[in-house]
């Protein structure tokens, strides 16, 4: 029984597919932290129904949803997610979209809620491969983690990344293994990735600005999915 940190963009959506693929019962969780791009959570219910009619089986093994509230998140952080500034680097060589202690603050209201509702996984997008430099994406972070959760919630948590050491274009790849052309065209059409939040331009790879960082990543891995399968 798994808990699926879903917040409706490439990652985490394939993610859901994966944990779909794996356990009888997934439940999935957003979390609403004044991030630019909260354009994401609204996608989070169309793509769950896109995912359910891929396969009975998933239908019958999706359960409830539960977004949670993390404005003090956005308001106690100044950086280009949560607030209207410019994308640059910063000090310590990090991107300014990093918002210090997101994903351990994420997986431990996570692992509250699973706490209570009987899930004993925990399944989240990081990647340490391509992932902007964020400490908190590294596989160490999160296996320290893991170890905190369960020394603090006497629990025996295990938290599953399964994008860690796989790239964008390993993830669409991915992607396609799972659920087929009908799940990456969903993914394509529904799930979110800009950090702008702009889906004005629908380009091969879904829609965004096609400049941030973000967008680069996802339309360079896509491309590189595409060019890989072709050959
Ligand atoms: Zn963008």
């Amino acid at each position: 029984m798994a808990l699926v940190l879903f917040s409706g963009g490439q990652d985490s959506t394939t993610c859901l597919a994966w944990a779909l693929e794996r356990f009888a019962r997934v439940e999935t969780v957003g979390f609403d932290y004044g991030q630019r791009h909260r354009v994401e959570l609204a996608q989070r219910a169309g793509l769950c129904e896109r995912l359910t009619a891929l396969k009975p089986q998933w239908e019958q093994r999706l359960g409830d949803d539960h977004v949670i509230d993390l404005s003090a998140l956005g308001a106690l952080s100044d950086t280009a997610l949560t607030g209207d500034k410019a994308i640059e680097m910063g000090a310590k060589g990090l991107p300014n979209t990093f918002v210090p202690g997101r994903n351990l603050i994420f997986l431990a209201f996570a692992a509250a809620l699973a706490y209570r509702r009987g899930l004993t996984h925990i399944v989240g997008g990081m990647c340490e491969t391509d992932f902007s430099g964020y400490p908190d994406c590294r596989d160490d972070a999160i296996k320290a983690m893991q170890v905190a959760l369960n020394i603090g919630m006497e629990s025996r948590f295990v938290l599953e990344t399964p994008l860690m050491w796989i790239d964008k274009a390993q993830s669409w790849a991915l992607a396609q293994q799972l659920g087929g052309e009908r799940l990456v065209e969903a993914i394509v059409e529904h799930s979110h990735t800009c950090y702008l939040g702009e889906r004005g331009a629908r380009h091969a790879w879904g829609f965004g600005c096609g400049a941030c960082p973000a967008c680069k990543l996802r339309a360079d891995g896509y491309a590189r999915w595409r060019a890989s399968a072709a050959s």
